[in-house]
C-alpha cells in the first residue's frame, strides 16, 4: 500500500508563529521521519511586539517541557494578573478583567445573581472586591495560585508580559535543539502545481528550492502562501473593529503606577481615538497607541503617544498597519495559514498569539495526509472562523459600551452595528443575568462578567430562584467573602519581591 503520510512540513517565517508550531510539531512527532524546516528571513525580519499574552500561554510551553520561571527568566517577563482599563468607560474610571472567578456561586446560581440582590437593596459593592485576582493586582501584589484552592473564592490564574523578541528566539532553540532545520534566506517565487494549485516548493533567493508537502504560512500580514500565491481572500472588520494603526515603543523602566514595582497587570488606557497599552517587563517597557487612521493624522496620534509615555523612549516608535478581519480560508489547498497570515483582530485583550496557540491544537488535531480529504480543511476553517468570530465579539463590546461620547471615535464606537451573535448576548445578560457559551469561546463568563460589570451592563433582574432570599441575609456572607479574600491579599508579596526571588537574573538582551 501506498504510504501517504505527509513527510516533508515547511514552515515559512520565524516570528513567535513560525518558531511556536516548529518546536510544539516537533514534539508533537516525538521524533518520527517526518522533516521540519523552517524558512525565515533575517533580512525581513519580524513585527516585534506581541507582549501580553493570556493564561493558555503557560499551558503551551509547559507541553514542551519549560516551566514559568525558565519562561520568565529567558524572556524578561513579568506576571500578569488581568488587564487594568483606565478612562473606557469615562474619563477617570478604572476597572480591572483579571483571569479568574468572582465570588462563589451558592446553591447552583451563580453568584452574579447575589451580588446584583445584595446591591438592589441598597448595598452596592464592587465586584472586584469578589475576586482574588483582581485585588491582587490592584494591590500590585502576586503570588502563585494555590493547586488546591481551599475554595472558589481564591481561584484566579496569570499570564506573563514577555520580550516577543526573546520569546521567539526562545521557542527557536527549543525546536533547533529537537531537530527542526532551519534556511536563513528570502523567498522569492512559491512554485504551484499546475494540475491542483497546491504549493511545490519555494524558491530562495540563494538560488536554493525547498520543496514540501504540507506548507504553514507564518509569513505574517502579507500571507505570502496563503494570499500571495493561493490568493484565497480576506474578510474586512474594520465596520466593527475601527482600529487600524498603532505607534509602539520601548521606554526604561524607570517609573510606574506601582511605587517602582512593576505592575501585575497590563495597562490600557483610552485615548482620543483609541487606547494606549503600557507592558511592564523586567528591564523595560512597551508601550503602544492603537488608533484608527479615520478618527486621527499620524502625527497627532505619535504626538499623544509620546506625551503619555512618563520614562524616556529607547527609539523612536515604530508604526504598525493592519487591517482587522481575518483570512476567508486559513486552510486552503496544503497551505494552513497560522498567525498573523491567518488574520488580526487588534492588541486589546492580547488574543494573537493565543489564537496560535490554538491554531496549532488544530493542526494536531486535524493533520493530513498527502490526499489531503476536504473535509479535514472545512473543519478546520470552520472551527477556525468560529474562534476569531467569538474573539471579535468580545473585543467590540469594549468599544460599543463604552459611556465617553467626548470624541467622535468614542461616538462612533457606540454606534457600531453589532453582529448578531453579540447583540443576542447582551440582550440575555442585561435582561436576565444569563451568560450564552457558543463552541470555541476563547473568553469565559468570567471574563464577560468583568467587561459587563466594567462597563456597568447590569441585568435589570436578578434570578427568580432568589426572589424568597431576604436581601439582608446576604450582607453578612458576602462581607465575609470580601474580607476573606482582603486577608490573602494582605499576606501575599509585592510583584517586584515575587520576581526578585524567583525570576532575576535579567534576560538574555540585558546580558
Ligand atoms: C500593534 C500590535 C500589538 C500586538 N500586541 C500583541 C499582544 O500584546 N499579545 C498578543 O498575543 N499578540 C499581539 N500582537 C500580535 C503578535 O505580534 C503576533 O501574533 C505575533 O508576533 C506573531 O507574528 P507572526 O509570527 O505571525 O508574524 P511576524 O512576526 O511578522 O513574522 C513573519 C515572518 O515571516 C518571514 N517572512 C516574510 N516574508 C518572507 C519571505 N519572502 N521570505 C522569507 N521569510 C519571510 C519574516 O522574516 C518573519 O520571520 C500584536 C500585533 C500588533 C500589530
Amino acid at each position: 500500500m501506498q504510504d501517504k503520510r505527509i513527510r516533508k512540513l515547511v514552515i515559512v517565517g520565524g516570528g513567535a508563529a513560525g518558531w511556536m508550531v516548529a518546536a510544539a510539531l516537533r514534539r508533537h512527532f516525538q521524533g518520527g521521519p517526518i522533516e521540519i524546516t523552517l524558512v525565515e528571513s533575517s533580512e525581513i525580519g519580524t513585527i516585534g511586539v506581541g507582549e501580553a499574552t493570556i493564561p493558555t500561554i503557560r499551558g503551551f510551553y509547559q507541553q514542551l517541557g519549560l516551566t514559568d520561571i525558565e519562561v520568565m527568566r529567558a524572556t524578561g517577563a513579568t506576571c500578569k494578573l488581568g488587564i487594568r482599563f483606565n478612562d473606557w468607560v469615562r474619563e477617570g474610571q478604572s476597572f480591572i478583567h483579571p483571569f479568574g472567578l468572582f465570588g462563589q456561586d451558592l446553591r447552583g446560581i451563580s453568584f452574579h445573581h447575589y451580588w446584583r440582590k445584595l446591591a438592589q437593596a441598597g448595598e452596592p459593592t464592587d465586584i472586584a472586591d469578589y475576586s482574588l485576582g483582581a485585588s491582587l493586582a490592584a494591590a500590585g501584589k502576586f503570588m502563585a495560585p494555590s493547586r488546591n484552592p481551599p475554595s472558589t473564592l481564591s481561584i484566579f490564574d496569570w499570564a506573563l508580559h514577555f520580550d516577543a523578541a526573546l520569546f521567539a528566539q526562545l521557542m527557536r532553540r527549543v525546536a533547533e535543539d529537537n531537530g527542526v532545520r532551519r534556511i536563513d534566506a528570502r523567498i522569492t517565487k512559491v512554485n504551484l502545481r499546475p494540475e491542483d494549485g497546491h504549493v511545490v516548493s519555494l524558491d530562495l533567493h540563494t538560488g536554493e528550492t525547498v520543496e514540501g508537502e504540507l506548507f504553514i504560512d507564518c509569513s505574517g500580514f502579507r500571507g505570502l502562501l496563503i494570499e500571495e500565491a493561493l490568493q484565497t481572500g480576506y474578510e474586512h472588520w474594520n465596520d466593527v473593529l475601527l482600529c487600524d494603526r498603532a505607534y509602539a515603543a520601548q521606554s526604561e523602566a524607570s517609573s510606574d503606577k506601582n511605587g517602582g514595582d512593576p505592575m501585575p497587570y497590563t495597562d490600557v488606557s483610552a485615548h482620543s481615538a483609541g487606547w494606549r497599552w503600557r507592558i511592564p517587563l523586567q528591564h523595560r517597557y512597551g508601550n503602544g497607541y492603537v488608533y484608527s487612521s479615520r478618527h486621527i493624522s499620524d502625527e497627532d496620534a505619535l504626538a499623544e503617544l509620546k506625551a503619555a509615555i512618563p520614562d524616556p523612549l529607547l527609539h523612536e516608535p515604530r508604526q504598525i498597519r493592519f487591517n482587522p478581519g481575518r483570512r476567508k480560508k486559513v486552510w486552503n489547498k496544503n497551505v494552513i495559514a497560522l498567525g498573523l497570515a491567518s488574520g488580526f483582530l487588534e492588541p486589546l485583550e492580547s488574543t494573537s498569539i493565543a489564537l496560535i496557540e490554538t491554531g496549532i491544537e488544530k493542526i494536531k488535531m486535524l493533520f493530513p495526509d498527502k490526499d489531503f480529504a476536504p473535509e479535514l480543511a472545512a473543519e478546520f476553517n470552520d472551527w477556525s472562523r468560529r474562534e476569531m468570530e467569538r474573539v471579535r465579539d468580545f473585543i467590540i463590546l469594549h468599544y460599543w459600551a463604552n459611556k465617553r461620547g467626548d470624541t467622535p471615535f468614542w461616538r462612533d464606537c457606540n454606534a457600531v452595528t453589532l453582529p448578531e451573535t453579540l447583540r443576542r448576548k447582551v440582550e440575555l445578560f442585561t435582561q436576565r443575568g444569563h451568560f450564552i457559551r457558543y463552541r470555541w469561546e476563547m473568553f469565559q463568563p468570567a471574563s464577560w462578567m468583568a467587561i459587563y460589570a466594567g462597563f456597568e451592563l447590569l441585568p435589570d433582574m436578578v434570578d427568580p430562584a432568589l426572589d424568597g432570599i431576604d436581601p439582608a441575609t446576604l450582607s453578612a456572607p458576602l462581607a465575609e467573602m470580601r474580607k476573606a479574600i482582603r486577608e490573602v491579599v494582605a499576606a501575599a508579596p509585592l510583584h517586584g519581591a515575587f520576581l526578585d526571588q524567583y525570576c532575576r537574573p535579567a534576560p538574555m538582551a540585558a546580558q
